[in-house]
């Protein structure tokens, strides 16, 4: 069976024209929302990132102001988000808009992708709904979509697959390119959902989609995953004097780079052995 995907088009648009836009992103098409949403919901839910989106946003309205916040304050204000590259990479972005832009947010998805920590998606996601750029977003919520209507079993994890629906979306993008690529995230995030039965009798394509049609939604989308979790043992030492506690300050690379932590070292050791010999790393209290 072969499914036009152009058909899908028209009922994502209007489906997605009459969802409530209550999220405090999604009151406005402004770049700087859009760009600082996206990036803070890349490895977050939704209902966590409301109160660190506000924050931020009543700290650093502007462009300007995230240019010239202190990576102190930065780091303070994504505290609890995680993937901590992802906010020092938004400041170096502004002072690039600042340097490059004269302040203001590029208007296009091939500028867009030139600054820092802006992928594909991004770019994508922030032409298309702030400028209409006829630009698909692609997001792990598209891929599934997509899978399911088309019955595709090839591996979503695979860069190639990504790349594939990518161009099949290019090829379909309507005027209202915002609209379509926010109403197909949105249909992933709330109806053709993961991991559980999709809502299909909700969804405004069901009658275009393969997936529903042969019973194949609890097999698509495909992920294999090759790598395990590589599991780290550690050892951490927590020194007080009085009210003070010893810190340090990680590497200037890597994972948490130039956060601070407790003085550990990789490999579980016994309360006597690294201990005595404990002076030897650096701290300071
Ligand atoms: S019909 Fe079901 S499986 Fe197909 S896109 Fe809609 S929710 Fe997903």
């Amino acid at each position: 069976m072969k499914q036009e995907l152009k058909e899908i088009v028209e009922p994502i648009v209007r489906w997605y024209q009459k969802q409530e836009k209550i999220l405090p992103w999604k009151q406005d098409k402004e770049p700087y929302h859009v760009w600082v949403s996206e990036i803070m919901l890349q490895q977050t839910r939704i209902e966590a990132v409301k109160k660190y989106y506000t924050r931020f946003m009543k700290t650093l309205p502007t462009i300007q102001d995230l240019a010239n916040v202190s990576e102190e304050k930065l780091l303070k204000l994504w505290e609890g988000l995680g993937y901590y590259s992802r906010a020092r990479n938004l400041k170096k972005a502004a002072i690039q808009i600042e340097e490059n832009y004269k302040g203001k947010m590029p208007t296009s998805y091939a500028e867009l992708l030139k600054l820092s920590g802006i992928g594909e998606y991004t770019a994508g996601a922030i032409a298309s709904i702030s400028y209409q750029e006829k630009v698909p977003a692609v997001d792990g919520n598209v891929l599934r979509v997509i899978s399911r209507v088309l019955a595709s079993k090839e591996d979503v994890l695979l860069p190639e697959t990504k790349k594939e629906i990518t161009k099949k979306l290019s090829e379909i993008m309507p005027e209202e390119a915002g609209d379509f690529n926010e109403g197909l995230m949105e249909l992933g995030e709330k109806i053709c959902i993961p991991n559980t039965i999709p809502l299909c009798e909700k969804c405004p394509i069901q009658p275009f989609c393969i997936a529903n049609k042969e019973n194949l939604t609890n097999e698509i989308p495909v992920r294999i995953k090759k790598q395990k979790r590589r599991i780290e043992e550690k050892t951490v030492f927590i020194v007080k004097n009085k009210d003070e506690i010893a810190i340090r300050k990680r590497e200037k690379t890597g994972i948490l780079a130039n956060l601070y932590e407790f003085p550990n070292v990789i490999r579980r050791s016994s309360r006597g052995e690294d201990s005595r010999n404990f002076k030897k790393l650096e701290y300071t209290i």
